[in-house]
């Protein structure tokens, strides 16, 4: 990522403060095709349409602010993933990134198989037609009665995070009669995060059973002599925004090493690896995430590697995008209303939502672009900061970009790439009403998750 602090050439400030932004785009008319889904363009008047609508029409009849999901673009990405991986593996989409029944019934349509970490969630998949074997679930602590649910469905898989869990979720499955397909979620000692990795991590976080100090070999140990479990692999997620492949290269090292012990102490191999989610997406320009195929290819290639060189055969793998499919395929369409220019500052924009639609920026610093979508403009850039409209200082939404000088209250603005963590993270602070996702296909708009209203509020609090 190259970014300067310094953008060349006369602007519509005279001095630009420090930041970590880069130079405006040449156009800030254009339309990065890599943080816009794939059907967004411009039409002839200058105003963003996606899915053949334009943004507009959009606005005055779901008001603002609004996610827009580009329907075609996540088929087309959930397919990617799907063609990539082929009939040997299995794509998990994780459903925390965002979940409705539509996006259910299109995941079931594109061949893909579903995680949830959650009652909420399952109940979600469920609501929505898709067959509990294509589910999987996970969490850290999952309730009793979760796991009851989740067993009785018939959920393909269970991941198991901690000894307790291995115990409760026997006993359960047992007491159901049944035997429940497992695997172990384990920690490697790999973390990565966007451009580094870290492959001598502390195993310091809440998530999985350490492999250091033998404690995963033994939750495996503890898990094969239970008659309730069926342990069908080892689970790995290293991170998230990942976009270099040497951290994935270094945790299937560090499975396949187990899968290998555990052939060598219990005679079984293992027959499923899951390396988990986390694969980067295009927030900015200046983000240069991989293909589907391209990451297919080198995961595979490498499980299969590592497989040869411990003489085990490749076993299934699995992996769960989130982020990955449904990040791009939304944008979120604000109304502009105030401009305030700070001299020698920069320019803050309120919209009518904020941190309560994505709290990714005040929560990770996330870094997201934003562009005009009601029309074109010639104007100089202005260095921006597009605020919120909640009580909090650090309520922001995209922390330094340019749109251009002459922007103004009525305006629609629109940051893109927030279909995953936005509205999945989204909350009633200041007591907002939670925006609607609409989904755009073809020249038509539905809405797939309501906007809340007041009454929806008022239903919670009883008095
Ligand atoms: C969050 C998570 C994912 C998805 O992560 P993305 O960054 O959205 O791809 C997958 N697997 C597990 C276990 C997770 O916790």
């Amino acid at each position: 990522m190259s970014r300067s602090a310094h953008p060349a050439g006369p602007r519509h400030a005279d001095v630009l403060p420090e930041g970590h932004y880069s130079a405006p785009a040449d156009d800030l008319n254009a339309l990065d095709p890599k943080v816009w889904s794939h059907t967004v363009g411009r039409d002839a008047d200058g105003v963003v349409t996606v899915g053949g609508l334009p943004v507009t029409q959009l606005a005055e009849e779901y008001g603002t602010p609004a996610y827009v999901l580009d329907e075609a673009d996540f088929r087309d990405r959930a397919r990617a993933w799907r063609t990539a991986f082929g009939a040997d593996a299995d794509v998990f989409y994780a459903g925390k990134a965002f979940l409705s029944r539509a996006v259910v019934r299109w995941l079931d349509e594109e061949g893909l198989n579903l995680d949830v970490c959650s009652g909420g969630e399952l109940a979600t998949a469920l609501a929505a037609g898709m067959s509990a074997e294509r589910i999987a679930f996970h969490g850290n602590n999952k309730s009793p009665e979760e796991i009851e649910r989740a067993v009785r469905a018939g959920v393909g898989r269970i991941v198991l995070d901690s000894f307790q869990e291995i115990v409760r979720v026997a006993h359960i499955a047992q007491s159901l009669g049944k035997r429940q397909r497992v695997q172990i979620r384990i920690t490697v000692g790999v973390e990565a995060h966007t451009h580094e990795f870290i492959a001598t991590a502390h195993e310091d976080q809440k998530f999985g059973i350490p492999l250091a100090g033998g404690q995963a070999a033994e939750a495996v140990r503890r898990a094969l002599q239970l008659d309730g479990l069926e342990v069908i692999g080892i689970h790995s997620h290293i991170g998230s925004q990942i976009f270099d492949m040497s951290g994935f290269e270094v945790a299937a090292h560090r499975v396949v090493g187990l899968l290998k012990d555990i052939r060598d102490e219990h005679g079984v191999e293992l027959p499923e690896i899951d390396l988990g989610g986390g694969l980067g997406i295009a927030y900015t320009s200046d983000d240069d995430p991989r293909e589907p195929h391209e990451i297919a290819k080198a995961l595979t290639e490498i499980v299969t590697r590592e497989c040869e060189a411990a003489r085990l055969a490749t076993p299934r793998i699995s992996v769960e995008p989130g982020r990955a499919i449904v990040g791009p395929t939304a944008f979120t369409l604000y109304e502009v209303g105030t401009v305030k220019p700070l001299d020698g500052l920069r320019t803050y924009v309120s919209v009518d939502g904020g941190m309560s639609d994505n709290i990714r920026t005040a929560l990770y610093d996330a870094e997201y672009s934003v562009a005009l979508v009601s029309r074109t403009s010639d104007a100089e850039p202005m260095l921006v900061r597009v605020v919120g409209k909640h009580c909090e200082s650090g309520d922001i939404v995209v922390k330094d970009a340019f749109l251009p000088g002459d922007l103004a209250p009525g305006d629609l603005i629109a940051v893109p790439a927030t279909g995953a963590y936005c509205r999945s993270m989204a909350s009633n602070y200041n007591h907002a009403l939670r925006p609607p996702v609409v989904a755009v296909r073809d020249g038509a708009a539905r809405v797939i998750v309501r906007r809340e209203t007041e009454e929806d509020l008022l239903r919670l609090d009883v008095g």
